[in-house]
């Protein structure tokens, strides 16, 4: 009996957000809007939509003992993420300094921070956590030597899931560990490098990076749904018709989704279909974490 369905292990950021005329060229100043933060990173998003949709989530990550470390800390436990595995200090938290433009164009610099310091050791300590999660997901704003050291310390019947964004190439031993690797269209190209180029059809994208070595392959596709590729074949998940509003965190929210629900004991496909609908719950609402959707409103969908 596992105590958590889905250990996430990943960043927790301070996304501070300030609208602005224009984004400011080199050496130049623009006065923009109030300041707003919302907590962000990928890997509290994770755990904040699972933990929303019911999923009993844990989260490994590092935030600073600073104001963005303790907003950051009661967005998870609000959501009814278990933070244990939530360390404090040794870096400021991670910030993402975002200036939007009223097009909806964005600048962002990302100062990693206290994600910068998630160790092989902070994961080597996390043991028990390890051993008491079903499924781990886990991205890649913390370091690789992190990610990999994650894959060593899996529980031998526990499963895999890497959203690779921001996307770099991967060593074997972490592709061969996913189940799934979840990729858009630009994290497939990088990750595919050269052999890229071959062709314009996501078909052959997952074709291509399923024979890198992952057990199975998601490629979501935004409004157009998402691919399953696996030793199967390739399916094709249908996406929602919802009236799109904002799709920031839609990918956070579908991969976590698709964790608890390879954890529940559902097939790949049927897993792909239900994180679709959390994407699509998602892009309804402004904002991140905040438009992440309950199971109840999943259902109303
Ligand atoms: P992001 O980086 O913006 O968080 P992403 O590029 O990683 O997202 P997307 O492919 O945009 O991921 O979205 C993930 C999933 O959410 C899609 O596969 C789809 O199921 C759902 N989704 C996203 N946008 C829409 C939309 N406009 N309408 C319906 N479903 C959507």
């Amino acid at each position: 009996m596992y105590d958590y369905d889905l250990l996430v292990v990943g960043s927790a950021n301070a996304d501070l957000v300030i609208g602005v005329e224009r984004r400011p060229g080199a050496g130049e100043t623009v006065l923009g809007s109030d300041l707003a933060v919302h907590p962000g990173g990928k890997g509290a998003n994770q755990a904040v939509a699972a933990a929303r949709l019911g999923a009993r989530t844990a989260l490994l990550a590092r935030v600073g003992d600073d104001e963005h470390g303790r907003l950051l800390l009661d967005s998870l436990r609000a959501a009814g993420a278990d933070t244990v595995g939530v360390l404090v200090g040794g870096a400021p938290t991670g910030v993402a300094l975002i200036t939007v433009d009223p097009s909806g164009d964005n600048s962002i610099v990302v100062s990693p921070g206290a994600n910068g310091r998630l160790a092989p050791a902070d994961v080597r300590a996390a043991a028990s956590l390890f051993h008491a999660s079903r499924v781990v997901s886990t991205q890649l704003e913390i370091p690789l030597e992190t990610v990999v050291e994650v894959v060593r310390s899996l529980a031998p019947d526990s499963r895999f899931v890497l959203n690779p964004s921001p996307p770099r190439p991967l060593p074997s031993e972490v592709l061969a560990a996913c189940d799934p690797l979840i990729v858009n269209e630009h994290e497939a190209k990088v990750i595919l490098g050269d052999s890229a180029g071959v062709s314009d059809e996501p078909e052959d994208w997952a074709r291509l990076l399923l024979a890198k070595g992952p057990r199975s392959v998601v490629v979501t596709l935004g409004g157009e749904g998402a691919l399953v590729a696996s030793s199967a074949g390739v399916t094709r998940v249908p996406s929602v018709k919802v009236e799109a509003v904002d799709t920031t965190g839609a990918g956070d929210a579908f991969t976590a989704a698709l964790a608890w629900r390879l954890g529940t004991g559902e097939p790949l496909d049927e897993a792909a279909a239900y994180a679709a609908r959390v994407g699509a719950a998602t892009v309804t609402k402004e904002g991140a974490q905040v438009s992440f959707p309950t199971a109840a409103e999943v259902a109303e969908l």
